[in-house]
């Protein structure tokens, strides 16, 4: 297992749970055992959670594996099935499960700024929380749901909150424009400032950020600059391999690479979508959880399985007290309706068709609703 968070965790008690009594190592280069992020931009920025409540494993659970933590790896020998690692080390295997995951991307140049930061670790988090604390005016370039999230957790702890975004509406990819406008109004809704269709030409301050300079000539004065404009799968180390990249690991319906015996789950892979013809690659924690099951599956039958129907993707997120839920795909649907609810009441449930059938259903406040409406979508696919 190459990955020690959510997506190895899960393919190691798959192969486990499946019957694999052999040699187990996860290589991992956090040196935290693994750990979820999702708490990362909420409960746990917000000081609600505490650092032991983010732990993946039960104190109980004992997969009889061996962890090597700290450590990187740097290179996979496809044929022989052979992980290098950082410090000179090598595992082979008879089989691989590549679950590195994603990074967060960076801003050129703000390397060593202090003030900048980007969240997709708990060091991250932990960082980021110190600082928040203090209080101050914090800006979050970018309003996907990361950048959402971390500006209603410091609207919370009483930040004055600019949010930056150069699409002209947030989320309009993962949601579609009508309901990415409703869910991004949340930002007005709290005073939170949400300056969009505007991008960021750079940040200003010597040692300390002090203001994030616009494309259009505005400054806006910061005290701590978040920088939230998504991630990309962590598989630099993979070149070389035989394995195919585009956009993450290439993998068929059912996880398995191109080389024998190396499957791929979580952020970092791209799985065949059959239903839709082509490669998707997902960042959400449900894929990373349930996907590796049939990965590991494909790994010990050595072969192609009977690839189930995976569920419609899915994603919550939380954001000013607003619980939002969304599954299936927004891309392909060619209408919207809202089914319940209103939109300036910000609780509505909203189905998205294509053809007359359901693609795809967002929930704002609306979980019972949403799962009723997410189970249809599931059976019809
Ligand atoms: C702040 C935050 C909030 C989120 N909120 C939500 C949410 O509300 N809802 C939702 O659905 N999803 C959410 N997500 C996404 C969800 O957490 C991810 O989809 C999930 O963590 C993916 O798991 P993974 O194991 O594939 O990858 P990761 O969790 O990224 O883990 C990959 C691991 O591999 C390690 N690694 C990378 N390269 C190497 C290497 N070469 N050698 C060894 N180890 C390596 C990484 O350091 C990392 O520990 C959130 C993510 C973040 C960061």
């Amino acid at each position: 297992m190459v990955g020690a968070s959510l997506a190895g965790l899960s393919a190691a008690r798959s192969l486990r749970k499946q019957g694999y009594d052999g040699r187990l190592v996860v290589i991992g280069d956090e040196l935290h055992r693994p750990y979820d992020r999702p708490p990362l931009s909420k409960e746990f920025l917000a000081g609600s959670l505490a650092e032991a409540d983010l732990a993946l494993e039960p104190d109980t659970e004992d997969l009889r594996a061996q962890w090597l933590l700290g450590v990187r790896a740097v290179a996979l020998d496809g044929p022989q099935r052979a992980v290098r690692l950082a410090d000179g080390s090598e595992v082979r295997a008879d089989g691989v499960v590549i679950a590195t995951g994603a990074a967060a991307r960076t801003l050129p140049g703000t390397d060593g700024l202090a003030g900048v930061h980007t969240l997709r670790t708990l060091d991250d988090a932990r960082a980021l929380r110190d600082e928040l604390t203090l209080g101050g005016r914090l800006v979050v370039i970018g309003g996907g749901f990361i950048g959402a999230e971390v500006a209603s957790t410091a609207y919370a702890l009483g930040l004055d909150v600019t949010v930056v975004e150069a699409a002209p509406t947030p989320l309009a990819g993962p949601l579609g424009e009508t309901m990415g406008t409703i869910v991004s109004a949340l930002h007005a809704d709290h005073g939170v400032r949400l300056l969009c269709g505007v991008g960021v030409k750079g940040l200003s301050g010597e040692r300390r950020v002090d203001s994030v300079l616009l494309e259009d000539g505005r400054s806006v004065p910061a005290d701590i600059v978040v920088v939230g404009v998504g991630a990309r799968p962590c598989v630099e180390w993979l070149a070389g391999s035989g394995i195919e990249l585009d956009d993450g690991v290439k993998c068929g319906a059912d996880g398995r690479t191109g080389l024998a015996g190396v499957v791929a789950v979580g952020d970092c892979a791209s799985w065949y979508d059959p239903r839709a013809g082509l490669h998707r690659r997902v960042e959400h924690w449900t894929g990373a959880r349930e996907r590796p099951d049939a990965a590991v599956a494909a790994l010990l039958a050595g072969g192609a399985v009977e690839p189930s129907t995976p569920r419609p993707p899915y994603f919550w997120s939380d954001q000013y007290g607003v619980k939002i839920q969304f599954a299936g795909h927004a891309a392909g649907a060619d209408s919207v309706t809202i089914e319940e609810g209103a939109r300036d009441d910000r609780n509505v449930l909203a189905v998205y068709r294509r053809s007359g059938h359901p693609v795809a259903v967002l929930g704002m406040n609306q979980p019972r609703l949403f799962m009723r409406w997410r189970k249809q979508l599931a059976a019809a696919a």
